[in-house]
């Protein structure tokens, strides 16, 4: 019995893939511009690297959903003329160093603008005021907007800030309801420009309306999925929308036995502790030089034994779980509909132990 180190488990982000991509996105939405949202460790890819890989593809606006997130982009050196976008807070986020950060942010209620008056952080901070249109998640509803656009337009004035932005998020799962979103999203920006604001900004659509709808563009798109080749929508691969999967998930042989039906059983050192989810089991399959074995038995914490019968498997092979397709494996949207979710979550689940290898050419 042979091991090969459990080390040999990575996710390789190809970053010449997340630059076309972006090339191709910021064509397709223009003269929208592309705004490439970042959270959740940018979907597994990894925050500052894919912050700074979009920065020199000449990304000029990053979504970071969070300040702390926000600031490590401005710490890891995103200059100060690219926009750092934050929008969601605790109840008594101070503020301060996200103002003197030069960090915009997304407002969604009249306590948020109280917490930059307390900031006091002498210098005047952009703000993009949130208009709920039907998700009811954060925003405000049609009831608050006047009062929360006239709290911001006095803060203007006082120099505290800049009324820069309007926006919203939509659900982007039915055609009917985003277009009744968009027209209330409309009507929230008309009532803010008769109330006095002078907006510069509009944004509504991520991924799926963005690219699918021009007429949800406005002056911006904020995209996560589709900037890692993740298709958002049914029915189509990541080329068919001009796209390339950026994450390929591998890791190496660790051992090969025989297994009571005369073939062998490969253990492969990935499991749900890395982030494999266990619903996989029986509907998706890796790929050992380029041979798809599907995986059908029980998914460990740290490893996965798979049938490889009388396949070209010797320890030490790649073994990949998902990737673009080019030596055949699976892609993450495939993934990701075998197992009834968005290939988003899947990429985002891998666990911070797997290392990001970060590869160009
Ligand atoms: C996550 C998120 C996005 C990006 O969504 P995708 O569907 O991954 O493109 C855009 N805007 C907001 C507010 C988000 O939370």
């Amino acid at each position: 019995m042979t091991y090969t180190d459990p080390a040999s488990s990575e996710a390789i982000v190809d970053l010449d893939a997340f630059d076309a991509n972006l090339r191709h996105l910021r064509e397709e939405v223009s003269p929208a511009e592309l705004m490439v949202v970042l959270k959740a460790d940018a979907y597994g890819h990894g925050l500052v690297p894919m912050g700074l890989a979009a920065v020199g593809a000449g990304v000029r606006r990053l979504g970071a959903l969070d300040l702390d997130s926000a600031l490590a982009l401005r710490a890891a050196g995103v200059p100060d003329d690219v926009t750092v976008f934050a929008w969601l807070f605790g109840p008594n986020t101070d503020f301060s160093a996200a103002i003197r950060a030069n960090v915009d942010l997304g407002i969604s209620r009249l306590s948020e603008l109280q917490g930059i008056e307390r900031a006091d952080a002498g210098r005047r901070v952009r703000v993009h005021l949130k208009i709920d249109t039907g998700l009811n998640r954060n925003g405000a509803t049609r009831a608050e907007w006047p009062g929360l656009v006239a709290a911001a337009l006095e803060l203007q004035q006082r120099g505290l800030v800049e009324v820069y932005g309007v926006w919203t998020h939509i659900a982007e799962a039915s055609e009917d309801e985003d277009t009744v979103a968009m027209e209330r999203f409309e009507r929230a920006v008309a009532e803010a420009e008769a109330l006095g604001a002078t907006i510069t900004v509009r944004h509504l659509a991520a991924s799926s309306a963005g690219l699918r709808r021009d007429d949800a563009r406005f002056d911006m798109v904020r995209m996560g999925g589709h900037c890692w080749g993740i298709p958002s929508f049914d029915g189509v691969t990541a080329e068919d929308i001009g796209l390339r999967q950026v994450m390929t998930l591998q890791t190496g042989v660790a051992l090969l036995r025989d297994n009571d039906h005369g073939g062998r059983a490969a253990m492969l050192p990935l499991g749900y502790a890395d982030g494999l989810p266990t619903n996989i089991r029986g509907a998706v399959s890796v790929t050992i030089n380029g041979r798809r074995y599907p995986l059908t038995d029980e998914i460990g914490l740290d490893s996965v034994m798979v049938d490889v019968g009388s396949g070209p498997v010797a320890i030490g092979d790649r073994a990949i779980f998902f990737g673009p397709g080019d030596s055949g494996e699976q892609s993450v949207r495939e993934w990701g509909d075998a197992t009834g979710t968005l290939g988003d979550e899947i990429v985002t689940r891998v666990a911070p132990s797997v290392p990001r290898r970060y590869v160009r050419g």
